[in-house]
């Protein structure tokens, strides 16, 4: 079967083979505020509760936001039209909002007409028109929606608008863009890139582009070339793999932020710890071009997914797997989604002194997960990509999460886009979620409102810098070699 990536059309096209302190407060400053702050609650017009849930939105507002999962190529790849599918306004609803339109019927050969570099921005309009308002309330088309205004002053997808779109989509997309969407419009301190297009990007922003050590290659179906090629290495048996292995951890952990596999998409989270001798013939007998039966070949992937874990655990490096819901259309098998968080839970087991981040709160089984949250100390949650797959939910998740688990378990916020652009909608999204979360909670008396402005920094800024060790990551990544 055709391997998939980790999200959408245009890694998926492009990108196939290799799946493999930045003064944003004073940026931030001279930000309109955001239409989705909270309305006034049930308090508004008496003294306490409407000046507290002010003082929430105010504070979740100014304060800066750490992005722990995006799939951004540099700023250079984007200006140069690599790895994107088109290069007009229509690119802002390449990533994710293609697969609701596919769902809500947009024709698949329009599709590729409307993703692709050919027709002219307006005839993209009448193509999409048809579709427009069975997707544009959806998360993933109020993020686009939102950036639609905060990036070009554009209320709304129409006719009439396009021209004035496309003219100030080019505007933007010059050298500095990146900083423009991402600490001037978003309010983001520092992105976490799993690039898509090779195991680790040396970055030429690294401190706002920071990176994740992609070890999906490293354990499914081995990458050999792609991994043992940069590291000098020939590879004959399981030995010269673990080497290198150990090479781009050595190499790369000092200035990696976590590593990150999305093997869920491809099979459960099952992982035994097969050990090398079994798993030794093995790779032998992969190496030599042989098939191996599907017991033989998950023996492969198991032993080799605790020797990555393991590295990373070393190396002080959290370890980032993709949980729930798959990106893309008409293929999930919500079943096996369904066992991601049990198997969660039995890795938390394996392996106490490793710190698993589970991403996308295990859409939609974000109760279980708190409760593998609440009960295990290596267990993180990351609600990357969760705004835009269900807004409401992902605020109910993130209210009760603060009440059950301890508040440094949860990190509330990944675009998870390929595209800058729509960042700054996902991030308004997010704002306004956490903002909500933490009123509601204040309203309905399960939170003093000085509890809950004490929670703002570490939940947007704090719990990330801690578990990541950004400031430790900075100072390496401020002398990197390849700077
Ligand atoms: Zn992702």
């Amino acid at each position: 079967m055709k391997r998939r990536t980790d999200k959408r059309r245009c890694s998926r096209r492009g990108a196939l083979k290799n799946l493999g302190g930045i003064g944003a407060a004073a940026a931030f400053a001279g930000l309109s505020p955001p239409r989705e702050d909270p309305p006034a609650g049930p308090g508004a017009g008496g003294a306490g509760p409407a000046s507290a849930h002010e003082e929430i939105a105010e504070r979740v507002r100014a304060t800066p936001l750490v992005d722990t999962h995006e799939h951004l190529p540099d700023e250079e790849e984007r200006l140069r039209g690599d790895v994107i599918c088109c290069d007009d306004w229509s690119l802002l609803l390449s990533h994710y909002l293609d697969s609701d339109l596919a769902v809500a019927g947009l024709p698949p050969a329009t599709r590729d007409v409307l993703f692709s570099r050919g027709p002219d921005p307006l005839e993209k309009w009448r193509m999409l028109a048809p579709f427009w308002p069975a997707v544009k309330n959806t998360g993933y088309g109020r993020a686009v929606r939102i950036a639609l205004r905060e990036l070009y002053g554009i209320a709304d997808l129409s006719e009439p608008a396009i021209p004035a779109l496309q003219e100030a989509y080019e505007a933007l997309r010059q050298p500095g863009m990146y900083r423009k969407v991402l600490v001037e419009a978003a309010g983001i301190e520092s992105c976490q890139v799993n690039y898509l297009w090779r195991p680790f990007r040396e970055s030429s922003q690294p401190l706002l582009l920071m990176q994740d050590i992609s070890f999906l290659g490293m354990h499914l179906d081995p990458e050999i070339e792609t991994f043992a090629g940069p590291a000098g290495k020939e590879v004959r048996d399981l030995a010269d793999w673990h080497g290198v292995i150990d090479w781009w951890f050595e190499t790369y952990a000092p200035y990696a932020v976590a590593v990150k596999s999305q093997g869920a998409y491809r099979r459960g989270l099952d992982y035994e710890d097969v050990p090398p001798e079994r798993a030794e013939p093995l790779f032998r007998r992969m190496l030599a071009g042989e098939a191996l039966a599907a017991a033989e070949q998950k023996d492969l992937e198991d032993h080799l997914f605790w020797y990555c874990v393991r590295c990373a655990t070393e190396h002080r490096l959290p370890v980032k797997l993709h949980l729930g819901y798959y990106a893309g259309e008409n293929y999930m098998p919500v079943g096996r989604v369904a066992e991601n968080v049990a198997q969660a839970s039995d890795l938390c087991r394996r392996s106490p002194d490793t710190r698993f981040v589970f991403m996308h709160i295990a859409y939609p089984c974000w109760q279980d997960l708190m409760a593998v949250a609440k009960h295990y100390a290596s267990a993180y949650v990351d609600m990357c990509w969760a705004w835009i797959i269900d807004p409401a939910s992902s605020k109910e998740f993130l209210k009760r999460f603060l009440v059950t688990a301890p508040a440094n378990k949860v990190l509330p916020f990944g675009g998870d886009y390929i595209p800058v652009e729509p960042v700054v909608g996902h991030a308004r999204l997010a704002r306004h979620g956490v903002a909500r979360a933490l009123w509601e909670l204040v309203e309905e008396g399960w939170l003093e409102a000085r509890d809950a402005l004490d929670l703002v920094e570490p939940i947007l800024r704090g719990n990330a810098r801690a578990l990541f060790r950004l400031d430790e990551k900075e100072k390496n990544l401020a002398a990197a070699p390849w700077r």
